[in-house]
C-alpha cells in the first residue's frame, strides 16, 4: 500500500469512526457517560478522543478522530485519545484478528453487566457469538481491566475474524472486538437486541420457556445443519 493510499484509507476510517459514533448514541446503544471505537488501519490505531459522549454527545467530525501508533502516540489530530484505550491497543497487540473495537454502554447489556449474568443466544442471528461472558471486577480506564478483556477474548479468534467476539465489563460495559468497524457496530446492536429480549421474554413467558426455546433454537440450527 503507498503512502497516498494509506492516508486515503485512515481519512475513510477516521470518517466512518465519526458517522458510527453518532449513530451508535442516537440508537441508545450508548449513553453520554461513554463509549470509545477504534479500527486499526496497517500500523495505525484510528480511535476516538476521551469525553466523545460526555463532553461532545457523539457529534464528532472525522478529523476529531485522532490517529496513533500501535503504542497509543497521537500522530494526527488535537487531544488525547479515549481513556478506555489500554483495552483498546492491548487487544490489538493480542489478536491480530482483531481490527476494530467498539466499547459501549448499551442500556439491557448493562442489566446483564449489573447482575454479572452472561448472555446467552436467544435468536439465530446472536448465535454466533455464542454465551457472551463477564469478566472480574476491574476499574475503568484501568490496566487491569485491559489484561481482563484480553483474556476473556482468548479462544475466540475464529469469532474476531468471521464477525466479532464480545466480552461484558461488570457494572460497567461491552467490549465488541472484530473484523471491520460495520461488524463490530452490527454486533452491539444485535446483542442490545437479544439482550432487550431476554429480559422482556423472561418477565412475559418465564425462564422455562424462555429455556425450552434456547433448546429448541439450538436443535432446529442442529437439525438443519445435517440435512
Ligand atoms: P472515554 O470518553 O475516555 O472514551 O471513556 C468513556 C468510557 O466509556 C470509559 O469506560
Ligand atoms: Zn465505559
Amino acid at each position: 500500500m503507498t503512502i497516498s493510499e494509506l492516508s486515503a484509507e485512515i481519512q475513510a476510517v477516521r470518517t466512518k469512526i465519526a458517522v458510527l459514533g453518532q449513530l451508535l448514541y442516537e440508537k441508545r446503544l450508548t449513553d453520554a457517560a461513554g463509549g470509545n471505537i477504534s479500527a486499526r488501519v496497517s500500523s495505525h490505531i484510528c480511535i476516538t478522543p476521551r469525553y466523545s459522549g460526555q463532553r461532545r454527545r457523539w457529534r464528532l467530525s472525522a478529523e476529531e478522530v485522532l490517529v496513533t501508533d500501535l503504542q497509543g502516540n497521537v500522530m494526527h489530530g488535537e487531544g488525547a485519545i479515549s481513556r478506555e484505550s489500554k483495552v483498546h491497543l492491548r487487544v490489538y497487540a493480542d489478536f491480530p484478528e482483531a481490527r476494530a473495537i467498539i466499547h459501549a454502554h448499551p442500556l439491557h447489556v448493562l442489566a446483564f453487566c449489573v447482575m454479572r449474568q452472561p448472555i446467552p443466544p436467544v435468536l439465530e442471528a446472536t448465535l454466533k457469538f455464542g454465551v457472551i461472558g463477564v469478566t472480574q471486577f476491574a476499574p475503568a480506564h484501568s490496566s487491569e481491566l485491559a489484561s481482563l478483556v484480553s483474556e476473556a477474548l482468548r479462544g475466540q479468534e475464529t469469532r474476531m475474524k468471521q464477525q466479532a467476539a464480545a466480552v461484558l465489563a461488570p457494572w460497567h460495559g461491552i467490549f465488541c472486538v472484530g473484523c471491520d468497524l460495520d461488524s463490530v457496530f452490527d454486533a452491539v446492536e444485535r446483542i442490545e437486541t437479544n439482550a432487550k429480549l431476554i429480559l422482556m421474554l423472561r418477565s412475559a413467558f418465564g425462564e422455562a420457556a424462555l429455556q425450552e426455546s434456547q433448546q429448541a433454537l439450538a436443535r432446529s440450527v442442529e437439525h438443519w445443519r445435517k440435512s
